[in-house]
């Protein structure tokens, strides 16, 4: 299939754009068409022969490439100005299929502290039984030498965290990764491409889970990874060795979710500056996490590296974990559940969602609290967003 590849477009542009088989003559379908085919034909022997000698890029079967998978692919890596782009079934399926492509046994990861939970329980449940041994840093990236050895063969960092909003320069990141030589890869699943763009700055890999803002309907389970051809090679590799693939039905989903990916991110940054603002002023708030407030500790790291705040922010209620689950109990607009990046503001607590499973060392350093509320902005209004918190809160 014929598609539109990265251009100098405007990132709203790439977003309804990129990525799109050529649609200018007659009869061409606007909308993206869903390849509903597990399998593909060959017209010969012969042709099928070039395949399997690697000469011939003609799809075989879908968990290889499919042409709705390839319509998203190019239009995440337009999206994160990378050459190329893999879809996975999910985000621990592009995040695992990263690390794997670029660790062997043996070999040592550092990473931030604070990322979302599954990331890190990967790291730490898995990995030390694959022979990976991972060495953590906080978000300031204080103690990075230190951590350093000639095993060492990845740079982990997610930005802004999850779920403390907690900012790691990008820059600082990326000097220290090239300076030893390291594999740098980014989750940049809370930022999206609208507000930062990794590998403009020299990071090898940015992952997302797709399933949020990327996708923004909550209506699938996706990831993808960008970077160079030629790691896209390794990570196309991995998941069709591991079977992390994802489905045609969800890229279209994935696709059509993209095309107001912008529209989306600007109203939600409005929406959470709005919401981190009165919540800032409400007596039962004794903190309020959100990296456009400037009593923000990363502020001015937001302000550097960031075109916008962000869809998401977290507070801390002074009562602790009871007023957390009363609160939680209370709000009728605000839906009580895990996830991000939707049309549909969602509360939650880090306690008993991304962060089960954890001790109290674990979630000290995490910053989580037990009376902290992990809040993602949707594209509602904001007067009735905060009309809701104001009852919640009582
Ligand atoms: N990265 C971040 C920052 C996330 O918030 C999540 C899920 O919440 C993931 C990765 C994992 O993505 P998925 O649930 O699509 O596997």
């Amino acid at each position: 299939m014929k598609t539109t590849g990265t251009q100098k477009w405007g990132p709203q542009t790439n977003s309804v754009h990129a990525g799109e088989p050529n649609r200018h003559g007659v009869g061409a379908p606007v909308g993206t068409e869903i390849c509903r085919s597990s399998t593909f034909t060959f017209s010969s022997t012969a042709e099928m022969k070039l395949w399997a000698e690697g000469k011939s890029k003609a799809y075989i079967y879908t968990r290889y490439g499919n042409p709705t998978l390839t319509v998203a692919q190019g239009k995440i890596a337009a999206l994160e100005g990378a050459e190329a782009a893999v879809v996975t079934a999910s985000g621990m399926a592009a995040i695992s299929s990263a690390l794997l492509s670029a660790l062997k046994a043996g070999d040592e990861l550092i990473s931030t502290a604070q990322l979302y939970g599954g990331s890190y329980r990967l790291m730490r449940d898995i990995f030390p039984n694959m022979g990976i041994t991972v060495h953590h840093v906080e978000t300031d990236l204080a103690g990075l030498e230190e951590k350093l050895s000639p095993k060492t063969k990845v740079l982990y960092v997610e930005t802004p965290t999850n779920p403390m909003l907690r900012l790691v320069d990008l820059h600082k990141a990326i000097v220290f990764a090239k300076k030893h030589k390291l594999i740098s890869i980014i989750d940049n699943t809370f930022a999206t491409p609208i507000l930062q763009n990794p590998i403009a700055m020299g990071y090898d890999m940015v992952v997302h889970s797709a399933t949020k803002a990327l996708a923004g309907h909550t209506d699938i389970i996706a990831g993808a990874v960008a970077g160079s051809a030629e790691w896209m090679k390794h990570i196309q590799h991995m998941v069709i060795s591991l079977g992390g693939s994802m489905d045609p039905e969800a890229a279209f989903l994935l696709i059509r979710g993209m095309k107001t990916l912008g529209l989306r991110v600007q109203r939600q940054c409005e929406n959470a500056m709005a919401v981190a603002e009165f919540l800032e002023t409400h007596p039962a708030v004794a903190r309020v996490h959100y990296p456009g407030l400037k009593s923000h500790a990363d502020h001015e790291v937001a302000k550097k590296q960031m075109r916008g705040f962000g869809s998401m922010l977290a507070f801390d209620l002074k009562g602790g974990i009871e007023a957390a689950c009363a609160f939680g109990d209370r709000v009728q607009l605000f839906l009580l559940a895990v996830s991000l990046g939707g049309t549909e503001s969602l509360v939650a607590l880090p306690l008993y969602s991304s962060h089960y499973n954890m001790s109290d060392a674990e979630l000290q350093r995490a910053g989580v609290s037990p009376g902290t509320v992990r809040v993602s902005m949707g594209v509602e209004d904001a007067a009735d967003l905060i009309a809701d918190l104001q009852q919640a809160l009582g």
